[in-house]
């Protein structure tokens, strides 16, 4: 008889290399702030990463020593210096979560078992946290992404009928509105639910780069006039690009009034809800019927964990419930507890993202998440103001939240483009810090988004100053047509 198990054969062993691999990452998470930002993966690593199917195992050790040799070569964002996109900071606490969840190895989704009180739990607080009413549902996913998905399907089935859930939307002609600022994952939810991403219409942005309510009126009449049929109307809390929030209250109203399904595109900053600052920009978020977001950006859970609230669990449930037979809820016993999160959404196995969440809000509490928040706030106020006193760089947009974008502009240069996004890739190349790029009104933008709970005002200081050397070496080098 075959002994095959894939637990360790020496349990000893395999502990010595557990705990040397947690204090590793330890390590790891402890010199957060030291050394480079980014460092690309060695080449002999990627030659390494190309091997066979491996067709027999390495001992514990081997694989730990394997793992150590991956840790330098995340994003970076983990480093008070990474200001590109996004992306959350991370925490350590994460980790206690992360193996928990290993050992558990919970499935969630369904049946009656811990796990799932506490994905009910973080919903709860979820509710809580953006005014939504005590019987609204929800569900923990990856990302907006994914929240956006299923808050638009709940939204286009409720419009279409649930025969749509049979036999397609056809040739019905349904069409949203969104800013133009607002992210590609729209178009992308637009494309997968068979509504096609061209039925999303964009609407023109104000200076301040939120959505223009009169052309968005006018958009809908139109859109009426040519038979379409408009179902839904996208707020953005916190845009990409420059982190600009749509008149929420005022898009609740037109979206009364129209009758259409209000979607809240909070990724990260409707988690700015918790900020007695930014609150009152918010206002409206309430009022939506649907509102998706991420708690591994601003509030720094480890990735990934996102979360979707639909104002109306019935139109939530009807959109993806239907559990074949042998998934049937029993009543009693482990098969108990209707409804299942798999009736929220499109995966039936869903592994423990609320527990990271719930040791997360357990540990830090809600006031030091939003004493992060604001940190960051005041950082970018700092950035944009060094900006403005500056003679050699603009900015070039408002700052709202956390998202600085300026351009280095020195004297007689014309490509200005190529310049600035050389200057990012350098700083990126050289370690120093990681901006990312964006184009805003036809120009290219250096973007630093601090969603960093570890940056320091020093931080910036050494960014701009670092950036405004680069520029000079690089004009210098004449690599830049200089206009005389
Ligand atoms: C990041 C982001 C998304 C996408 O969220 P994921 O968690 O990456 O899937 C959507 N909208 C905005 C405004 C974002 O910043």
């Amino acid at each position: 008889m075959s002994k095959a198990t894939l637990d360790p054969d020496n349990w000893s062993a395999f502990r010595s290399a557990a705990h040397k691999m947690l204090d590793a990452a330890l390590d790891k998470m402890e010199s957060a702030g030291k050394g480079r930002v980014w460092t690309p993966l060695p080449d002999e690593m990627k030659a390494a990463l190309q091997s066979d199917l491996p067709i027999t195992g390495i001992s514990a050790e081997e694989l730990r020593q394997k793992l150590e040799e991956l840790l330098p070569y995340g994003v970076g964002n983990t480093h008070p210096r990474f200001f590109g996109w996004v992306h959350g900071a991370g925490n350590p606490g994460g980790i206690f979560a992360e193996i928990t969840g290993a050992a558990m190895n919970a499935n969630l989704g369904g049946r009656d078992h811990g796990a799932i009180y506490i994905e009910k739990q973080v919903l709860e607080w979820c509710r809580q946290l953006m005014g939504f009413p005590a019987d609204s549902s929800g569900l923990i996913v990856s990302g907006t992404s994914m929240a956006t998905i299923i808050a638009l399907k709940a939204a286009r089935d409720q419009r279409v009928g649930l025969e749509c859930r049979k036999k397609g939307v056809g040739r019905v002609a349904l069409v949203g509105y969104a800013s133009a600022q607002a992210h590609s994952c729209l178009g992308r939810a637009f494309d997968l639910l068979g509504i096609g991403s061209d039925s999303l219409r964009k609407v023109p942005c104000d200076a301040h780069f939120r959505m223009d309510l009169e052309a968005l009126k006018r958009a809908i009449e139109e859109d009426r006039a040519e038979g379409n049929i408009p179902f839904v109307v996208i707020g953005t809390a916190g845009s990409v690009n420059v982190g600009a929030i749509d008149a929420l209250e005022k898009l609740a109203d037109i979206a009364a009034l129209e009758n259409l399904w209000l979607h809240v595109d909070g990724a990260f900053g409707a988690t700015a809800i918790l900020s007695n600052k930014i609150r009152d920009y918010l206002a409206g978020i309430e009022r939506a019927d649907s509102l998706a977001f991420d708690f591994h950006k601003w509030l720094h859970v480890n990735y990934d964990a996102g979360c979707v609230l639909i104002r109306s669990a019935e139109v939530h449930l009807k959109a993806f419930s239907g559990r074949p037979e042998y998934l049937l809820e029993a009543g009693r016993g482990l098969a108990a507890g209707n409804p299942w999160p798999v009736d929220y959404g499109p995966e039936l196995s869903r592994g423990f993202r609320a527990l990271k969440i719930w040791t997360h809000f357990l540990e830090h509490g809600t006031d030091k998440l939003a004493e992060a928040i604001d940190k960051n706030c005041i950082q970018a106020s700092y950035l944009k103001e060094k900006i403005q006193d500056s003679s050699t760089f603009e900015l070039l947009a408002p700052v709202t939240l956390n998202i600085v974008c300026f351009r280095y502009v020195p004297e007689d240069v014309k490509n200005l483009d190529e310049l600035n996004k050389e200057i990012v890739i350098t700083l990126q190349e050289k370690g120093i810090a990681a901006p990312s790029t964006t184009i805003l009104n036809g120009q290219l933008a250096i973007r630093v988004n601090i969603t960093n709970h570890r940056t320091e005002l020093r931080n910036l200081d050494l960014l701009v100053e670092e950036a405004e050397k680069i520029g000079i070496t690089l004009i210098l080098e004449k690599s830049f047509k200089v206009c005389k």
